[in-house]
């Protein structure tokens, strides 16, 4: 009973999903452990979707879509997932990773929302890293609206590797950019914020660190781990989040979708759910065959988009 009043709240949200009014990207900073914005120095924790890796999902990688996300699903964050070593990803194709990196970029910088420059990546790429970094910092470093996720999820990397590599990325940043905000991924697919929060980067301003969780998997021991690194003051956001299973199958799981969510709101932490793409696979947000253009209508979303819509949906009625 209780999952047929929420899919029916979720189904009625997503159908009147009008326009929202959303607060603008203001230039953002990091202060006493939390995401603020920089003027008023108050929580600004933002709540969006991430686009799924571009190099099977760049059709979605448009205007449209941006639009769509923000100004009826009530996104005030995109994030797009550059893919770096699978398929024609970055390595193999830089113009096309390029090409879609700017398009979002672009888009979200006219709708007024943050977007999310996201390295998505396994493995430890310092060089090709810092190439793309520092093209991105040249191009849009004085936007408001930027932030950089330099690392995705770290699978085997120790932290000190991962610290090393980001204080390099950082650094490169840091030279053209000397405000906007850089999340920092931790081992263990950024769950070990913990380990990361006993020693975290120093020298520079601005950094957040990453945790992503998947409802069907990560419970109360995660959430126990997220809270040590808040104790120890590290700032946290969460740049990927489902509600599925860490692999992006299985169900729905509402029961922990809502404890991370109401835990996420007492601490004014940020999330922003996996994935916007028609892949068929429970955590992919379209039924396959959804169209480019977004305006989707209901046959077009999942269960998962719909809880997504309906949390979204609640968060910008909370701060009308
Ligand atoms: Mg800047």
């Amino acid at each position: 009973m209780k999952r047929f009043i929420i899919y029916m709240y979720t189904l009625l949200a997503a159908m009147s999903a009008g326009t929202t009014a959303i607060m603008g990207a203001e230039p953002l900073a990091v202060r006493s452990g939390k995401i603020v914005g920089a003027e008023s120095g108050e929580p600004r924790p933002l709540h969006g979707v991430s686009l799924a890796w571009h190099h099977f999902a760049d059709r979605y990688y448009n205007a449209d879509v941006v639009r769509t996300l923000h100004r009826s699903w009530g996104a005030d964050v995109i994030r797009a997932a550059v893919s770096v070593e699978l398929g024609d990803g970055y390595l193999a194709n830089p113009r096309r990773a390029m090409r879609a990196l700017e398009t979002v970029v672009e888009a979200c910088i006219e709708e007024d929302c943050y977007v999310v420059i996201d390295w998505h990546c396994h493995h430890i790429r310092t060089e090709e890293a810092v190439g793309f970094f520092t093209e991105a910092a040249r191009r849009w470093g004085d936007k408001a609206n930027v932030i950089y996720e330099i690392y995705n999820e770290p699978e085997n990397d120790t932290w000190s590797e991962v610290k090393a590599y980001a204080e390099r990325v950082a650094a490169a940043i840091r030279e053209i950019d000397p405000d906007n905000i850089i999340i920092v991924g931790s081992p263990h697919w950024d769950q070990d914020v913990d380990i990361a929060a006993d020693d975290p980067l120093t020298g520079y301003g601005n950094i957040a660190y990453s945790f992503h969780f998947y409802a069907d998997t990560h419970r109360a021991e995660n959430m126990e781990r997220c809270d040590y690194a808040l104790s120890k003051g590290l700032p946290l956001i969460v740049s990927e989040c489902g509600a599925l299973g860490r692999l992006g199958g299985g169900e729905v799981n509402y029961e922990w979708w809502g404890r991370w969510m109401q835990w996420a709101e007492r601490n004014d932490i940020g999330w922003i759910a996996w994935s916007l793409s028609d892949k068929v696979e429970t955590c992919s947000m379209l039924r396959h065959g959804a169209p480019a253009e977004g305006g989707w209508g209901i046959d077009d979303l999942k269960d998962w988009s719909l809880l997504v819509i309906s949390s979204l949906k609640q968060k910008t009625n909370e701060n009308r």
